[in-house]
């Protein structure tokens, strides 16, 4: 059987092959970057053409009783919490994802006085170590970075924090939550779990990992749009005593008392700083209603599904190629990398030929795969075009090797 027959077989098999038709993608493109920015759900346009036309241009300040604006950031955190294994009011979106690492970095040096060491790795998503620069030039902070597979002997107890992406951004290697979580407890130390290119794509239980504190974006496999906002966790146990340092009015138990004094909000709110961005967090809405209607079951059974599709097929195509990902799928995200020293001017051949993966320096070629409205098909035309650019050099152009500014 050829691929191509076997990849319309799965599709045609698929659970999940109605929920392609709930996304706008365009004609003639096979979409491999849902894990850098999400696709437009059909239903979004629809919803901010109300929230602009009626909620803001007809209710006006009304809107914020009338509409439920104020409690927008709650209700979809809420409604993300059970993709996560958090409960409902331990979830709130808010901010960007750096701005609610800063928040729950500082609240875990505030729980744990005496120790200022921030454990992460090396590699870690620039903005998370970045974050950390910014408190320790503030002499509030300390940072450590080790290898992972190294990080428990790194853990004493100068260690306030353990400061992780779930799955890597550049390798997809997905890290034992359980295991790690527990280690930093057991030196004493808190965890934050940044669950940005896990959300929607692989399972995440933070419950029952008795994880302290975590954030995700809302623009990646939640198909929230350009820099929607993202999320921040707080265990129910850690809520009543958090501080948090950006503390604004919106993260007051009575915003609208307008007091002198700051007394935060009881629960997850106090990480609320200013006002929220009501035409994002409707947008993020619309993105995880669709993601928990689909349900992570299915979801992660086809992201896996799909990424062992793609590395059979490459594998046989072009057995040279290095794949940099784990090459068992329960260790990985929903996406492959792999490793080639001409990976950006592959990625602009394949741009061209409309397949979008992405490029991540300096030689990773990185292909997500977001379940809810890639197929099979897609997925073995993008093995055709990539197998065809490698091994003709159709990538070698003055016009593919040019770099963008954002790549
Ligand atoms: C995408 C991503 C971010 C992005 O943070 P922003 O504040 O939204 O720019 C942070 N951390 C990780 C691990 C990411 O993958």
């Amino acid at each position: 059987m050829t691929d191509l027959v076997r990849a319309r077989e799965l599709d045609a098999a698929d659970p999940l092959r109605h929920a392609r038709d709930l996304f706008d993608l365009p004609e003639g493109v096979v979409y491999l970057d849902g894990n850098s920015l999400g696709a437009l759900p059909k239903a979004t346009p629809g919803r901010m053409e109300q929230v602009v036309r009626q909620e803001w241009g007809e209710g006006l300040i009304r809107s914020w009783n009338t509409a439920d604006w104020f409690t927008l950031s709650q209700r979809v955190g809420a409604k993300l919490a059970p993709l996560i294994g958090a409960a409902q009011d331990e979830v709130i979106a808010c901010d960007t994802t750096s701005v609610n690492i800063f928040k729950l970095i500082s609240a875990a040096l505030a729980a744990r006085p005496g120790r200022k060491v921030i454990l992460s790795e090396p590699g870690n998503f620039p903005t998370d170590i970045y974050m950390i620069a910014g408190l320790e030039a503030q002499g509030l902070a300390r940072r450590r970075l080790a290898d992972v597979d190294a990080i428990m002997a790194a853990l004493d107890d100068d260690v306030a924090l353990l400061m992780l992406t779930h799955v890597h951004y550049k390798t997809g290697r997905m890290l034992d939550m359980q295991r790690l979580t527990k280690a930093a407890h057991d030196a004493g130390a808190l965890v934050l779990w940044d669950l940005s290119h896990s959300t929607g794509g692989v399972p995440v239980d933070l419950g029952g990992c008795n994880a302290d504190f975590a954030v995700g974006c809302g623009y990646k496999y939640l198909n929230g749009g350009p820099g929607a906002p993202a999320f921040a966790y707080v265990a129910q146990r850690h809520q009543a005593g958090l501080q948090q340092p950006l503390t604004g009015w919106f993260g007051h138990r009575a915003p609208f008392e307008f007091s002198d004094d700051y007394d935060p909000a009881p629960g997850v709110d106090r990480l609320l700083a200013g006002t929220p961005a009501i035409l994002g967090l409707a947008a993020l809405e619309v993105g995880v209603d669709l993601i928990a209607e689909l349900g992570m079951g299915a979801l992660v059974a086809k992201s896996r599904a799909l990424s062992e599709f793609a590395s059979g097929a490459i594998a046989e195509r072009l057995s040279d190629l290095e794949l940099a990902s784990p090459h068992n799928p329960v260790q990985r995200g929903s996406q492959l990398s792999y490793r080639h020293e001409h990976a950006y001017p592959i990625c602009q051949a394949l741009i061209a030929r409309g397949i979008i993966g992405d490029f991540r320096a300096p030689d990773i070629l990185r292909f997500g795969f977001a379940p809810a409205y890639l197929r099979y098909e897609d997925v073995y035309n993008a093995v055709e075009a990539l197998a065809e650019i490698v091994t003709t050099g159709a990538w070698n152009t003055p016009e593919f090797r040019k770099r963008a500014a954002v790549t």
